[in-house]
């Protein structure tokens, strides 16, 4: 994500009874790609990733399987679906139950499940946190290296024009954008389920590297842009039916547009889709340029883009959030495309636009191929994406574009006056006008003091490893110092208490 935003949450912890069971949701009659496809097969997935990032197909054994089947009512505010997870206990201890997040339920929407199964058994669930999480009993406990299979039926109801989450929830100006709209399973770190609240900013995907196949039904007439590569698709003169498939991602984002338009190019293993309001087509042009020449900077410095497809959707975006990163898709917010707008009182779009495409870019190494927990240590992704957009900035335009980036990071940092707070805090350790001038704006400055520790080479070393070492992982403070130290041989704790710790 790129800036901040505010809304407030209470947070209850009532707990009430999954008990309302739907007709059997289900977005067709025919029968979804996967009918009779053993969970194991993956072969769905390879045209969805370049040649170099198909190994993964063979890794990451027990990663989340996802298959989603839902359909978009025709005035695209409500979401009837069916979905069946395999998740496979890859912790060294049981587990009794298993959680689902349902954003919508702190997003301004809604959420709610019914006919929940575990192994095609109903069971009950309880809803926590105001119906932001659904914990589901396990009958015994999932011992390690198990899996169970937790299917349900969801209704998902999208506010209009809503005020939260920057609005990325939301149907407004013709744009449905479903940000976090399907029941997804968090981490298990170190300290049980990973079910950080929902603050006012920051981001919120803390999500295993899974996979996803998503048949998505919607009327005629708009675009449907998601996560993945098409695998497939079917209309019956009154809807259309698109399947996705994406993996590994960290989460599956889906937008339906209307009245959009799209440019698009090949750039090696990769198509680039840019699409945009019809009066922002120079902009969408634009975008092609600055994308690949990102693909081909952060390629070269950390290691190939995994997918296929990368698709850049304009968004109308509340003020506050400016762009989303999510795998293999971008929302970028629609003043960006206009040449006469002026962003955060002073930026002029154009600048913007190649600064948040290129930031949201870098996400896709930075929280999709190496994870990290967003809400408890944002910096990991957020400061080190900051830092690599001065990368890119210095491979396009030299050492005035080092200036530029630099520039960019003082800017926001002077907005607290160059406080010296640690970078390492969670989301809640800053209050909501120090969050982006800290995270943002001091963050790279740290990385830019390992990089003269290091020496460039070295440090451009260090950071290849790490993307290599934790490619559809997660990555912490603790592991990211521990091989940054394997590198120098050195020891990085002065670096870290200066800048990190708290
Ligand atoms: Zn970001």
């Amino acid at each position: 994500m790129v800036r901040v935003g505010r809304r407030a949450l209470a947070l209850a912890m009532v707990c009430f009874l999954v008990s309302v069971r739907f007709s059997a949701g289900g977005a067709a009659a025919s029968s979804p790609l996967w009918s009779g496809v053993a969970w194991s097969d993956r072969q769905i997935f390879r045209s969805g990733l370049v040649e170099s990032a198909q190994a993964a197909l063979d890794e990451l054994p027990g990663a989340t399987v996802y298959r989603i089947d839902v359909e978009i009512s025709a005035d695209l505010t409500t979401l009837v679906g069916h979905e069946t997870v395999l998740y496979t206990n890859r912790e060294s201890c049981p587990l009794g139950e298993v959680y689902l997040r349902l954003y919508p339920n702190a997003a301004g929407g809604r959420a709610e499940v019914s006919w929940l199964t575990v192994d095609g058994l109903d069971v009950v669930g309880f809803y926590e946190q105001e119906g932001l999480d659904l914990r589901v009993p396990l009958s015994s406990p999932l011992s390690p290296g198990t899996a169970v299979e937790i299917g349900m039926d969801f209704v998902v109801t999208v506010p209009r024009g809503s005020a939260e989450r920057y609005g990325l929830f939301a149907l407004s100006d013709g744009v449905l954008s479903l940000d976090e709209a399907f029941p997804s399973i968090p981490v298990y770190g170190d300290a049980g389920w990973q079910l950080s609240p929902v603050l006012p900013f920051g981001d919120v995907a803390v999500y295993d590297a899974s996979f996803y196949i998503v048949r998505a039904s919607a009327p005629l007439g708009v675009a449907l842009v998601g996560t993945g590569v098409e695998v497939a698709r079917d209309d019956d003169g009154l809807r259309q039916i698109r399947t996705f498939a994406a993996g590994p991602a960290r989460t599956f984002y889906l937008a339906a547009v209307d009245g959009l338009i799209m440019v698009e190019k090949v750039v090696g293993e990769t198509t680039i889709r840019s699409t945009a309001f019809a009066n922002g087509y120079p902009a969408a042009e634009k975008l092609l340029s600055i994308t690949e020449a990102a693909l081909a900077s952060f390629g070269e410095r950390l290691g190939a883009y995994p997918f296929t497809e990368l698709d850049i959707v304009a968004n109308p975006l509340l003020p506050g959030g400016s762009a989303m990163e999510y795998p293999g898709t971008i929302a970028l917010s629609r003043p960006l495309y206009d040449p006469h707008a002026i962003i955060w009182g002073s930026v002029p779009a154009s600048e913007a636009l190649e600064w948040d495409v290129v930031h949201e870019i870098a996400h896709q190494w930075f929280f999709n191929m190496v994870g990290n927990d967003q809400v408890n240590e944002p910096w990991l992704d957020e400061a080190v994406a900051q830092y690599v957009v001065g990368l890119y900035y210095a491979d396009a335009y030299g050492p005035e574009g080092t200036r530029i980036a630099r520039d960019w990071w003082f800017g926001n940092w002077s907005r607290v006056g160059r406080e010296e707070k640690p970078i390492g805090l969670p989301v809640w350790g800053y209050a909501p006008p120090d969050y982006s001038p800290i995270i943002y704006g001091r963050g790279p400055f740290f990385l830019e003091e390992l990089e003269s520790t290091f020496g460039a080479d070295a440090f451009g070393a260090f950071l290849r490893d790490y993307v290599a070492t934790f490619a559809w992982d997660i990555a912490t403070t603790a592991t990211f110092r521990a091989l940054a130290e394997e590198h120098c041989g050195c020891d990085l704790g002065p670096q870290f208490e200066a800048w990190v710790y708290p």
